[in-house]
């Protein structure tokens, strides 16, 4: 009797787990394997996709979106909107033969963690009608170290554009921690500083713009994957950083300040608080950031701290605020949630008392109420539940949040 060998890779029918046979030839489970993954590969490549329609919006209106979420920050809010405005039209001149070229304008966003830089960013994404991803600069090293290249960027950008490379050219990146990649120290390094100022170098061939061979699938881990090429001459790169400790180089940098400002104008004394609004690139490289990559990162905005009645307004004002979700959790069980002022205030301050900004009021409201969640689904004679100052704080103290944050 013939040998049957699959027709693709001549393995014997004896040597495989499975073989499909055709009218004239075999294919075993190797090769349907292979040919599988192709196919994804295939439909991963190039769409030459529709042409991108776009929608422009106009500062204000982006701005009046981003207020029904974000409370505060209007500096970055208004720094925001217009670059991502002139961007939009930046690439409605591009096919026009004008000498005047609108150069792109990325932009560099600095404040402290948990103000809202990554929620603004999400925010502006979600109206905006070209592709939009965020990526972290921490998990970014340079080629050829263990870490991702600074191409995954790409990649996510690629996806988002449902792998549509005309879409994702005209897209826009939101990169966060870029303040990890800063390097050790003001000097430019005689050795390679891997994790800083590689990184930077790296980010700023792709914010400069140039064609990137993208991997479509990311990461060393598919070596076969074909590359898709992406130019990131139109891509709106937008970069945060918590840039811990900045604030004493603009501090100092005020102090040292021959001329301008006087013991006596008082303006920027009353503003200790807030120094940041004073940032400058000058900031910016004394933190470790490369000049080319400043350079690169022309429009710099920054976030305002969040005080207290800021954190009262992000729990009870915008559209999702927290205080909504779970009165709207709780009214699926037919509870009326009430919140007291006296209740929402003891929230904010230990919030504050343990510096754990906006990010921080969520977990303080879950200790509160997590157990009225856990009784009330199986309790039908409760209807109402009131959250006022002694309900908050006999289920805080009560909660390992206390502990947990101390130690
Ligand atoms: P950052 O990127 O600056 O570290 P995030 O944007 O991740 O901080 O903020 C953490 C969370 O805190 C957000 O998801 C959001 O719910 C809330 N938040 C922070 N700042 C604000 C703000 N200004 N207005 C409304 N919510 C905010």
């Amino acid at each position: 009797m013939a040998q049957v060998t699959c027709s693709f890779c001549g393995r014997n029918k004896k040597d495989v787990d499975l073989m499909v046979s055709g009218i004239s030839a075999h294919i075993c489970n190797h090769c349907i394997e292979q040919a599988h993954l192709i196919l994804g590969e295939e439909e991963k490549t190039v769409k030459p996709g529709v042409k991108p329609k776009i929608k422009l919006k106009k500062p204000k209106e982006l701005t009046s979106y981003l207020d029904q979420y974000v409370i505060g920050q209007e500096d970055a809010k208004k720094v925001l909107t217009v670059a991502v405005y002139n961007h939009y039209k930046r690439l409605f001149q591009k096919d026009e033969k004008d000498e005047v070229k609108i150069e792109k304008s990325n932009i560099i966003m600095v404040g402290d963690t948990g103000t809202g830089k990554t929620y603004l960013a999400k925010t502006l994404a979600k109206t905006l009608e070209v592709p939009f991803c965020i990526a972290d600069a921490t998990v970014l090293t340079e080629a050829g170290y263990v870490g991702e290249d600074v191409e995954s960027i790409l990649t996510r950008l690629l996806q988002a554009a449902d792998y549509n490379v005309e879409a994702a050219e005209k897209g826009i990146v939101y990169i966060d921690e870029l303040d990890k990649v800063a390097r050790k120290s003001d000097n430019p390094s005689i050795t390679r500083d891997v994790s800083g100022e590689g990184v930077q170098q790296a980010l700023l061939k792709l914010l400069e713009g140039t064609v990137v061979n993208v991997p479509p699938q990311g990461g060393r881990k598919h070596p076969d994957q074909k590359m898709i090429a992406v130019n990131t001459e139109n891509i709106l790169f937008i970069c945060g950083g918590a840039f811990d400790g900045i604030t004493r180089h603009i501090g100092k940098r005020l102090n040292t300040q021959p001329m301008g400002f006087s013991k006596n104008t008082g303006a920027i004394e009353a503003d200790r608080e807030n120094l940041l609004q004073y940032v400058t690139a000058q900031d910016l490289k004394a933190f470790g950031l490369i000049p080319e990559l400043i350079g690169r990162l022309p429009v710099l905005t920054h976030l305002d701290p969040l005080d207290s009645s800021a954190l009262k307004q992000i729990l009870t004002e915008p559209k999702n605020a927290l205080v909504k979700q779970y009165t709207k959790l709780l009214k699926m069980e037919d509870v009326d949630l009430k919140f007291e002022e006296s209740g929402i205030d003891f929230i904010v301050e230990k919030a504050v008392e343990y510096n754990l900004g906006a990010r921080g009021l969520r977990s303080i409201c879950e200790a509160i109420i997590t157990d009225a969640m856990y009784e009330l689904p199986s309790d039908d004679s409760v209807k109402e539940l009131v959250i006022d100052e002694a309900y908050a704080k006999s289920k805080f103290d009560k909660s390992k949040f206390k502990r947990l944050q101390v130690a």
